[in-house]
């Protein structure tokens, strides 16, 4: 029989309903009252969502709902409660109540000096950030939440059959980490099974048949041995009455194929999108009286699907008239936003060519529906998508000027007319800095001031000539502070930008934003990334009367801000019909010019922030090279039409670049700044082991606290980075923008890094 199912349902709400009720409640919650009526409402308005999410899965014909894939904050925190494994440091009593500790791992609590919050990272390549559980030795397990079995029990009562979601041992403890030395969180594997054991009855005896277990580690390199568990475990779990449709996605499963096929589950999912190249190879070896659920429509973006062609997989051979056949999403719908239909404000092609959560649910239900009764029986979604699929072909999209530039790209398009040595020499002659320069790394404390600024213009209820007034004192102020401070290299301070990628989107032909677009990334924060829908181009300058104005009120030089064109493809909904490659390319050619601009104008610093390079790695090391080929290529595109007494700067967020220092090093920035504070400066090994060429400035304090690091702090950074990078090629500045901090702490910690620099200064 063909179904239909999703992996998971987007959380927060139609209108992010469930931030605004996490936000009142930790607001009530940390005030000191016994009773907090919030958290009742919290609660409810979780039931109420869970429920609403459940209802249109069953509107759209879907064969269960899906239930456990909500989560107040973060789902692999709801295992670490349902799987009893909440680290001792935070002392719990017994009476604690499940979501004031759930609250506390996340957030932290202040109870106990011990009890920061859990670390999150990111879940796979998406911008959604998970907790991570924390392992040692003595780590136990017990089945010590009933909340899992509460939500089925909700969603029986409401009448839905229910197929469960569980993340599966082997990805669990996967993207846990040690927090001993010598040991190996996979030990842990065999008292971690009783209680996955434990959970598959209990859901039985709750009468649910299907269980959806996520093991999407199976989609990277994964060594040998945790391969290897995976047959155990299955082996292990197959031996409860209930039926496992083990789920994997994000990426081709190329090399796992298998093992994955040998295990004794009653059920496969794969992700046909990013592991399209397996599709034939499961097909063959994943044996024809088993389910297999094959995700077809797109989970990581948001786009309409192409109806004709998700069925010609579904129908191609080995898949055609597979008797046990199920339509699904790709992967979780967590990574796309609700629904279009808030959408009132979009072009009306770009919305037609657009599909979020609530659309893919019609998607995945017009699949099944031609599957299951013919074509005839879904001819107007049918219809809909091939006028889509023409639509996206019109001059709406495709710009050839655009193509024509790309195509013409020649060989020497992301060089530098000279080697850096003697730009350095160039660069040194026409600034005069003095040794360890400072500088901070564009954005200053984004007051309530400027906020409500920026929103008045937009609302229209400021004019544009008061809003540029508005701004230009903000910059104005920005400049007077870093006069008093005494830095050596100044910026304007971004008080236009709201987001370093939205700011930029409204200015590209080819971008659009949308007004609800909103994804979790994490807890309660949500982003809304731009969609890049057509060929990027750049009507006009974007950042040079800011930049200019502000160098005009100072001899310092003023060093431009531009977000790099990987970061702006990184942060986005990208295209479908283009290669990513190509895409970057456009981009980097549009910065290009913005940089040529900002030169012509006499600006002679000019930073291109990358912080998204780094993450957009492929999951799978074989697809790196291709990757950072492209990649690096279009930051050089961006940033080498300049003379040589240009000086380029790039910055980079939390990262670790040993794995990948040549292709660091190859994008021949003159100076690279990157936040090291947190990590004492080890992420400076990989630099020195190089013998990375060019000037860095490794941040030397955390702008993400509050705090106002010493001057004997900073110092001792500094010289613990001048033992690895040859001091003149030393900068002196934060680990990134100070937007988020306020004046007053900004003011004090710059004013201790600049006496740090001086004193540097004097041990030359
Ligand atoms: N120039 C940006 C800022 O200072 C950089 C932000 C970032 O790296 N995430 O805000
Ligand atoms: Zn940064």
């Amino acid at each position: 029989m063909v179904c239909s199912h999703i992996l998971g349902f987007p959380r927060m709400g139609a209108q992010r309903e469930l931030k605004s009720a996490l936000e009142t409640y930790w607001k009530s919650a940390s005030e000191p009252d016994d009773t907090n009526p919030d958290l009742e409402k919290l609660v409810e308005m979780g039931k109420q969502l869970r429920a609403a999410h459940w209802a249109l899965q069953k509107k759209a014909g879907q064969d269960w709902v899906t239930v456990g894939d909500f989560a107040y904050y973060d789902h692999v925190l709801n295992h670490i409660q349902l799987l009893g494994c909440e680290p001792a440091r935070f002392g719990f009593k017994k009476d604690t109540p499940e979501l004031e500790r759930y609250f506390a791992m996340a957030r932290g609590s202040l109870t106990v000096e011990s009890g920061q919050a859990m670390s999150m990272t990111k879940w796979f390549d998406t911008n959604y950030h998970y907790i991570v559980p924390e392992f040692f030795p003595e780590t136990c397990f017990a089945l010590s939440s009933e909340r899992l079995f509460d939500e089925v029990k909700e969603a029986k009562a409401l009448g839905y059959p229910v197929k469960a979601v569980l993340l599966g041992p082997v990805s669990f403890l996967y993207l846990g980490r040690e927090k001993a030395d010598g040991f190996d969180r996979l030990s842990l594997l065999p008292k971690l099974l009783p209680v996955y054991r434990q959970i598959l009855s209990r859901l039985h005896a709750e009468g649910v048949e299907w269980i959806q277990i996520d093991e999407p580690v199976l989609g990277l390199d994964i060594e040998d041995k945790w391969l290897a568990a995976f047959r155990d475990v299955y082996q292990e779990l197959s031996r409860e009455p209930v039926k496992l449709l083990l789920t994997t996605y994000f990426s081709s499963l190329a090399g796992h194929i298998d093992t994955v096929c040998s295990l004794p589950v009653a059920g496969l999912h794969v992700d046909a999108i990013r592991g399209a190249e397996d599709l034939k190879e499961i097909a063959t070896k994943w044996p024809a009286d088993r389910i297999l659920s094959v995700g077809v429509i797109d989970g990581r973006n948001i786009w309409k699907a192409d109806l004709d062609k998700a069925l010609a997989v579904l129908r191609s051979p080995g898949l055609a008239g597979r008797q046990n056949l199920w339509v699904a999403p790709s992967c979780s719908l967590l990574h796309v936003p609700f629904s279009l239909d808030a959408e009132t404000k979009m072009d009306l092609r770009l919305k037609q060519c657009l599909a979020f959560a609530v659309e893919k649910l019609e998607e995945i239900h017009a699949l099944k529906d031609a599957l299951v009764k013919g074509d005839a029986a879904v001819a107007d979604a049918l219809e809909s998508s091939r006028r889509t699929v023409e639509l996206r072909k019109g001059d709406w999209v495709h710009n050839a000027q655009v193509a024509k530039r790309v195509n013409a790209l020649g060989e020497g398009i992301d060089r530098r007319k000279s080697p850096f040595d003697v730009r350095q020499a160039l660069q040194r002659k026409r600034f005069r800095l003095p040794a360890f320069p400072t500088t901070t790394i564009g954005s200053f404390p984004q007051t309530q001031k400027i906020r409500s600024a920026r929103a008045a213009f937009k609302r229209g209820a400021m004019s544009e000539a008061d809003y540029r007034q508005s701004m230009q004192d903000e910059i104005a102020y920005c400049i007077e502070q870093q006069e008093k401070l005494g830095l050596d290299v100044f910026v304007h301070g971004e008080p236009e930008r709201n987001d370093m990628v939205e700011y930029f989107s409204e200015f590209l032909e080819g971008m659009a934003m949308t007004v609800n677009g909103w994804v979790q990334s994490y807890g309660s924060r949500c982003v809304k990334p731009p969609v890049i829908y057509g060929d990027v181009s750049r009507p006009k300058a974007m950042t040079v009367e800011w930049t200019k104005f502000a160098q005009s009120l100072t001899d310092k030089p003023v060093k431009a801000m531009l977000t790099g064109p990987i970061t702006i493809l990184q942060w986005s909904f990208v295209r479908d019909d283009e290669k990513r490659s190509v895409v970057a390319d456009q981009i980097a050619l549009a910065i290009r010019d913005e940089v040529a601009d900002l030169e012509k104008a006499g600006i002679g610093i000019i930073q291109i922030d990358e912080p998204g390079l780094r993450e957009g790695l492929p999951l799978r090391r074989r697809n790196w090279r291709e990757y950072l080929d492209w990649a690096c290529r279009a930051f050089r595109i961006a940033s080498s039409g300049v003379e040589d007494d240009t000086q380029i700067h790039t910055h980079m967020c939390y990262a670790e670049f040993n794995d990948i220092m040549p292709d660091i090093a190859s994008l021949d920035a003159d100076v690279i700044t990157l936040e090291a504070s947190r990590g004492d400066m080890t992420l400076l090994k990989g630099f020195k082991d190089f013998s990375y060429p060019n000037e860095i400035g490794p941040g030397v304090y955390d702008i993400h606290s509050p705090r106002v690091p010493s001057v004997a702090e900073m110092v001792g950074l500094l010289k613990q980075a001048a033992r690895v990078i040859p001091a003149d090629r030393l900068w002196v500045n934060p680990d990134c923008g100070l937007k988020t901090r306020q004046w007053k702490e900004t003011y004090e910690a710059l004013d201790n890094m600049v006496k740090s620099a001086r004193l540097m200064r004097e041990t030359v």
